[in-house]
């Protein structure tokens, strides 16, 4: 039985058992899904005749002249003759006694190890050894290698060894478990069974019947993960179905007035992505939409037009009450820069826009929250002071986060008290998309994809640490010129005290030994958010002429002069953040560069600052990052929300797509899954075991 406990099942000792319920395996079933995290191949015998040095050599052949003796404190030496077709060749085993008792002359073994040549003599030196038997486990086949569970005491260790000694023998109880998923869809997909992948997993006859079991465990764990989001976002639509919810209207007219006006045409992608908003703002359900797009592609237009077309829906509401919209922003800086923006651009319209900050005195807040609850305000653009205590809206309709990656995923929850607002979150991290569908899978997803037309390619360069002093020369010419730098100090991992400390220092060398005539400005995230605002207003105004700062300088700011950006220790981020960096030059009408400060020569941290040198998109670096570093750490393993799979691989877009696709399909079909019971006590399972990741 497949919930039979181990210890009724298996020859062992209870200091293993004791182990095996640490690592969470309990029963049969427990066991067997237990997966191997790799393999070794080790199904290709060699004559003996040909044995390498310089490689492990698998063989198969028969013991003889087996003897042991014991050589100087009293260590064990074994050695024993072995024979294939081919020829034979001398073991020797050094301190393992208890292979006396294992071996016999005339035993059918395979080895696997090591071949040494010493003292004019070729000999196979302790290998691995297994004799032959219908079923191999330990050699002389592709061998699973599983996790080990990490203890001192070898003796009790659940080694890989171990695991492969107790799984074999049970495998055969693969075939109690029970298919859920639907014969359609193995059959669409051309998928084995789940015990065949479960057999084929541990002990693969060979390379393809492995593959063939990755991809349909893989598979089953994508799909639960699609189906789970894409049904909680029809239950969450379905829920609205009976209530009268305003739907608002949108005013096309209005629309084209302000696009006329516009003193740039949108991209194509653009107007993609406005139209899929405008298309969900008219919905009966709110909206939940996230836009994608690297930095400078235009995300803020969207949201102006999002925001105008909200506020002025076409007046046919049941209740009317003029709609409000919400903009979140990570930064004061950020809040200020977007209320010039939506000023600017919305200052032909009867619209009241207004800012809330933390750093506005009490009574400024007071009579703005005032307004808000009144209605008077219809745009609130604000930093995280707009989700505080006391914040009322009289009918909020849309909240917009900018800069969403900056937020962790409690807005949503909080925002919904104002009566389930549509919610558009802005982002410039450009995952792929694959990954996002299974972070985001509950989320609908625009994506901007393409530049607005002009934008000026960042030349980026990887500087030796011979090459620094020529390019503070060449920066001092670029300043006199009356363009702007920024200096990013590397990424310090121990406090932010230290790093603190080491952007002082930094600052303090640089302005008395290097720019010595330069007027300087230090940023980092210790000082007051009063203060950032003032170094970055000053910057602005170009009373400083290179910024110093730790990573705080990351979000959304415009400076157009600044075309520099001179990055220390860029080996220590990551890709997608170093393009981050990378965004704020280039956004002016002067040739703009970007300039990686390395130590580092290991070939991984060369090849990803090269693809900085040769990719300017942030999702093609994200695919990069992706594949070369995994997502746990490129995006955080907990807080992003990437799963923890065992089989599947987040950056494996194919099956990802395979997978999202089937589970569309399915909640069209059977949205309850009362067809496929077995699919859904599976599913259901699936979901109790990853509390929190579909939080
Ligand atoms: P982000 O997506 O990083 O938030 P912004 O919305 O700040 O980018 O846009 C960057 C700059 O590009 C702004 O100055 C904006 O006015 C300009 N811009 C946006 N869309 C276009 C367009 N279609 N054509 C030309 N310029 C545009
Ligand atoms: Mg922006």
């Amino acid at each position: 039985m497949l919930n039979t406990p181990l210890s009724k099942i298996l020859r062992t000792t209870s200091a293993h058992l004791k182990q095996l319920k640490e690592m969470g395996i309990f029963t049969v079933a427990d066991l067997l899904m237990y997966f191997p995290r790799a393999y070794q191949d080790e199904s290709e015998f060699r004559p003996v005749i040909e044995v390498s040095t310089e490689e492990v050599n698998i063989v198969k052949g028969v013991i003889s002249n087996l003897n042991m003796k014991h050589v100087r404190s009293g260590m064990a030496l074994i050695k024993a003759l072995f024979t294939d077709q081919s020829a034979s060749i001398e073991i020797i085993w050094f301190n393992r006694p208890y292979i006396m008792q294992q071996l016999k002359n005339g035993d059918e073994v395979i080895l696997s190890g090591k071949v040494k040549f010493e003292g004019g003599r070729v000999f196979f030196a302790s290998p691995k050894f297994e004799k032959v038997k219908t079923e191999q486990a330990q050699t002389g086949r592709i061998i699973p290698k599983y996790y080990q569970a990490d203890i001192k005491d070898s003796k009790y260790k659940i080694s890989s060894q171990w695991l492969r000694d107790k799984i074999q023998p049970i495998l055969y109880m693969a075939d109690l478990f029970e298919e859920y998923m639907p014969e359609e869809i193995l059959n669409e997909e051309d998928m084995i069974s789940l015990k065949e992948a479960i057999k084929q997993i541990h002990f693969p006859s060979n390379l393809e019947a492995l593959e063939k079991a990755k991809e349909r465990l893989g598979f089953d764990e994508l799909f639960f993960l699609q189906l789970n989001a894409l049904k909680k976002k029809r239950d969450w639509q379905m829920s609205w179905i009976d209530e009268a919810r305003d739907t608002m209207k949108i005013d096309r007219e209005l629309l084209e007035r302000f696009l006329l006006n516009l003193p740039f045409k949108l991209t194509k992608a653009q107007v993609k992505s406005l139209h899929e908003v405008l298309e969900d703002l008219q919905k009966p359900y709110p909206m939940l939409r996230l836009i994608q797009g690297d930095v400078g592609s235009g995300k803020t237009i969207v949201a102006v037009i999002a925001s105008l077309l909200t506020v002025l829906t076409d007046k046919n509401l049941k209740n009317y009450e003029r709609p409000q919209v919400s903009i979140m922003v990570p930064t004061e800086i950020l809040a200020k820069q977007h209320f010039k923006t939506f000023n600017k651009l919305l200052s032909p319209y009867d619209i009241r826009i207004e800012l809330l900050v933390g750093s506005f005195t009490a009574k400024q807040k007071r009579s703005i929250l005032e307004n808000m609850k009144l209605g008077l305000s219809d745009v609130v653009i604000g930093t995280h002071a707009l989700i505080q205590e006391g914040v009322d809206f009289r009918n909020l309709a849309l909240a917009i986060i900018d800069e969403q990656h900056r937020f962790g995923v409690k807005q949503r929850e909080y925002l919904a008290k104002f009566g389930n607002p549509h919610l558009l979150y802005l982002t410039a991290t450009p995952i792929p998309r694959t990954l996002a569908l299974t972070i985001y899978g509950d989320q609908d997803i625009s994506v901007i994809d393409e530049m607005p037309p002009g934008r000026q390619e960042i030349i980026t360069r990887i500087v030796p640490e011979s090459k620094r002093l020529d390019a503070y020369n060449w920066m001092k010419e670029q300043v006199k010129k009356g363009r702007q730098v920024y200096i990013i100090c590397p990424l310090i991992d121990e406090s932010d005290k230290i790093e603190v400390k080491a952007v002082t220092e930094e600052y303090q060398r640089l302005q008395k030994e290097i720019f010595s005539e330069l007027k300087l400005g230090l940023l980092h995230g210790k000082l007051l958010q009063a203060e950032k605002d003032m170094m970055m207003h000053k910057f602005l105004e170009k009373e400083i002429d290179i910024l110093v700062s730790t990573s705080v300088i990351e979000v959304g700011i415009d400076i157009p002069n600044a075309t520099i950006m001179l990055i220390e220790g860029a080996e220590r981020f990551g890709l997608s953040q170093l393009h981050q960096f990378r965004g704020r030059v280039g956004r002016g009408e002067h040739q703009s560069y970007c300039f990686l400060f390395t130590n580092s020569s290991s070939p991984d941290n060369v090849k990803r600052l090269k693809a900085m040198v040769q990719h300017a998109s942030g999702f093609d670096l994200s695919e990069i990052d992706l594949k070369l570093r995994g997502p746990g750490e490129v995006y955080g393993v907990k807080q992003s929300g990437i799963p923890d799979l065992k089989m599947a691989s987040l950056s494996d877009g194919r099956l990802i797509m395979k997978a999202r696709n089937q589970a569309e399909k399915m909640l069209k079909i059977d949205p309850s899954l009362s067809r496929y019971p077995n699919l859904k006590a599976k599913f259901d399972f699936f979901g109790s075991e990853r509390e929190g990741y579909f939080a």
